[in-house]
């Protein structure tokens, strides 16, 4: 019976004929089809064999899942999700995402031949960081700047070109471990210089940076403590003091600020970020960030400071091996101007979504309530709190408000599966045995989406 059945499963040419005639895998390409249809068969084959399949689908079923599996096979791993979490700089979802006029520009330079590398003007070879330089030296106040591929590069490119060889002086409060294994004293080590630390996890005091000072030393290091935060009894050397004692013991004084924040995000209840214009008014002579934590553009390392030093960077090998490409600097440069003209807030997602308040979080969470219940799912709305994530504002919650869902049959961890694993992700949150969606980082045009989730997961 099982071998009269095994002799009935059709050939793969006949199938192929089949999906041709239905039409459902129209747009795919040959080779996957057919490697879809062996699969197909192959599943039959396993199913009639161990019991598990009594008799042989038909021609329908057979297409639809023959359809299901070239679609699988064609969705890019790397692709879009939505975020319901609330975090705004999610590290496991790509951190920032772009500005609509960001993305144009990518598209742009991604499609076209470009100005990379060349002077319209001029008709000669032009320099590929012109396109930035100029804005970052404008919005930072800083004598020149430099751009690598992220902050982890551009803190070992710094040490190398300023270090090799030598001490750096780094406060024990400011050891910072990123994650993925960059940790501020394995850099210095692959640097080829050597950490001096000074004072205690909770308190550094100037007078340790200068007893930390030797004829060895080439640097100062501060470094912003952007994950974690020491409370309590602590002291930390103000900017301006270290600068001052860099000055008078003749060595620069390098920044790691990490965020690299452009804009004072406190009227929006974000304190502990500094920003990049205070570091370079208060005399740093090198500072570095990343692009795409709360700047909101692209991964990258911006480098600015002084011109003496930033040349020194330029020059050294490293710098061509950290180089950026064409799409990361038109993001980058497209990010930047939105801040020179003032209308950043608006058009950096990062920032416009720190910046929803929490009133209108609550009208978007009730609205996408009641179209919920029109669709016959039930959701309350709650009250919550956000992290910024990305390691910046560790301590900073946001009041935020987000739709709670329970599933009517199944638990609550099958519901965040369902929606997890679909063509579009969607990222939600547990919390008081309900699966939370949060209002913070869902775009608007993608609540449609979510609510086709919600109702194809036929858990609510
Ligand atoms: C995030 C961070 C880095 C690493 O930056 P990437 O752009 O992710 O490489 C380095 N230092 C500090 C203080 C940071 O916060």
């Amino acid at each position: 019976m099982d071998n009269q059945l095994l002799r009935n499963i059709p050939k793969v040419d006949e199938l192929l004929r089949t999906i041709e005639q239905c039409g459902c895998c129209a747009d795919a390409p040959l080779q996957t089809v057919t490697e879809a249809v062996r699969e197909a068969l192959e599943e039959l084959r396993t199913g009639l064999k161990d019991g598990s399949l009594q008799a042989l689908p038909d021609a329908d079923a057979l297409c639809a899942r023959i359809a299901a599996l070239v679609r699988q096979a064609r969705l890019p791993s790397l692709r879009g999700v939505i975020n319901g979490t609330g975090v705004v700089l999610h590290t496991n979802l790509g951190r920032a995402c772009l500005s609509e006029r960001a993305v144009a520009a990518v598209n742009d330079a991604a499609r076209n031949y470009s100005t990379l590398e060349y002077d319209v003007q001029n008709g000669c070879r032009g320099k590929r960081y012109a396109h930035v330089e100029g804005l970052l030296c404008k919005l930072t106040g800083a004598e020149s700047a430099l751009v690598v591929n992220n902050n982890a590069a551009a803190v070992l490119l710094i040490l190398s070109a300023m270090a090799a060889g030598g001490e750096v002086v780094v406060s024990r409060g400011e050891l910072v471990e990123i994650g993925g294994s960059f940790r501020i004293p394995e850099i210095m080590e692959s640097c080829g210089c050597k950490l001096h630390e000074v004072g205690a996890t909770n308190k550094t005091h100037l007078g340790d940076y200068e007893r930390g000072i030797n004829e060895n030393t080439r640097a100062l290091l501060k470094v912003h403590t952007s994950n974690y935060k020491i409370m309590g009894f602590t002291k930390n050397v103000e900017l301006d003091e270290m600068v001052a004692l860099g000055r008078e013991r003749e060595l620069p004084v390098i920044q790691d600020l990490g965020s690299g924040l452009l804009l004072d995000l406190s009227p929006l209840g974000i304190q502990d970020e500094p920003t990049v214009q205070e570091s370079i008014r208060a005399g740093v002579d090198v500072v570095s960030f990343s692009g795409d934590k709360l700047l909101g553009g692209p991964q990258a390392g911006i480098i600015v400071g002084k011109k003496c030093y930033i040349d020194l960077l330029k020059k050294h090998p490293l710098h061509r091996a950290m180089r950026v490409d064409k799409m990361t600097l038109s993001a980058l440069e497209v990010t930047l101007r939105s801040y020179a003209e003032g209308t950043a807030l608006q058009e950096i997602p990062t920032l416009s979504m720190l910046a929803a308040q929490a009133l209108n979080l609550r009208e978007r969470a009730e609205r996408f309530q009641r179209a919920l219940l029109d669709a016959n799912i039930e959701a309350e709305v709650v009250a919550e709190w956000d992290q910024v994530g990305g390691g910046s504002a560790p301590t900073q919650l946001l009041p935020t408000y987000a739709v709670a869902l329970r599933p009517k049959d199944g638990s609550v961890d099958g519901l965040e599966r369902a929606m997890r694993i679909r063509e579009r992700p969607v990222i939600g949150r547990i919390a008081h045995d309900a699966y939370l969606l949060d209002m913070r980082t869902l775009r608007e045009d993608e609540l449609p989406c979510v609510q086709q989730a919600l109702k194809e997961s036929g858990l609510v």
